[in-house]
């Protein structure tokens, strides 16, 4: 099978074409963003560009990832701030030129979805520290809708308001940048427990890859999460183990992702 897999992120747009699972081209693009016209001649370009460059005869399928809401049913973006795009289908006409199936998912969503084809864990989150903390969700081998995870609320009443208006949300207490200019203090990695068991406790998956480029802060405290999580998780007892893995997908994670929404 011929995938195009493209990752639109807010500065950067990746772009890979994959066959049978393996990427044999790839590149980046700035992201071209403003109006759903610019946004769709960007995409044309890197799917021509890279029709020309590998002689791939015919597509069997276009997946797209983005970086904010998306309707997966009607191929839509409902919403994505970075990119300043609302309300698009960017499916129909990108399949209508290419005479491909096209899809799309939110990008954190089909990170959890390639971490979960790589590995073959069928339950699991992928969870991206960055600026803000987004999730995805694989359950059963099927992914889910991205979840705004940061936005959860960490501490109610806090005094200062979440960029989202909100109070006390997580991702004001725990982000990269925290991460990244504190270290891993001890009050961070309490935080980042105390997040990491409520996921487990929502999803019960058998593993939370904790991703993103800061996330290398924390691998050496790789071992002090998965004890902190052991003892916590309901049911901990009875129930199958929650093991916690430091592991950022890299670029990669995004396009393959995006591939892998037509062999879920
Ligand atoms: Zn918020």
């Amino acid at each position: 099978m011929n995938i195009i897999g493209i990752d639109i992120g807010g500065n950067f747009t990746k772009f890979a074409l994959i066959q049978n699972g393996q990427i044999v081209h790839r590149g980046k693009t700035p992201t071209k963003t403003g109006c759903p016209a610019t946004l769709l001649k960007n995409l044309c370009t890197i799917i021509d560009g890279v029709l020309s460059a590998t002689n791939v005869p015919t597509l069997d399928g276009i997946g797209i990832g983005v970086a904010g809401m998306v309707d997966t049913k009607t191929g839509k973006i409902l919403s994505a701030t970075n990119l300043g795009i609302t309300n698009t289908d960017i499916t129909a006409p990108l399949s209508q030129k290419y005479g491909s199936e096209v899809k799309i998912g939110n990008d954190l969503a089909l990170f959890a979805l390639a971490a979960s084809k790589l590995s073959g864990i069928e339950n699991l989150v992928y969870i991206a520290l960055g600026t803000g903390i987004n999730a995805g969700v694989v359950i059963d081998g099927k992914v889910l809708a991205g979840i705004e995870y940061g936005h959860t609320t960490f501490i109610p009443n806090h005094p200062t308001p979440c960029g989202c208006g909100r109070y006390g949300c997580v991702e004001q207490f725990i982000n990269g940048k925290i991460l990244v200019e504190n270290g891993p203090t001890d009050t961070l990695i309490n935080h980042i427990s105390i997040m990491l068991t409520n996921i487990a406790n929502t999803y019960r998956p058998s593993t939370i890859y904790v991703g993103g480029a800061t996330s290398t802060h924390l691998k050496s405290f790789e071992k002090q999460l998965n004890e902190n999580i052991k003892l916590s998780h309901f049911g901990y007892k009875n129930a199958p183990p929650i093991t916690i893995k430091i592991c950022d997908l890299g670029n990669d994670g995004g396009v393959l992702g995006a591939a892998f929404l037509f062999t879920q």
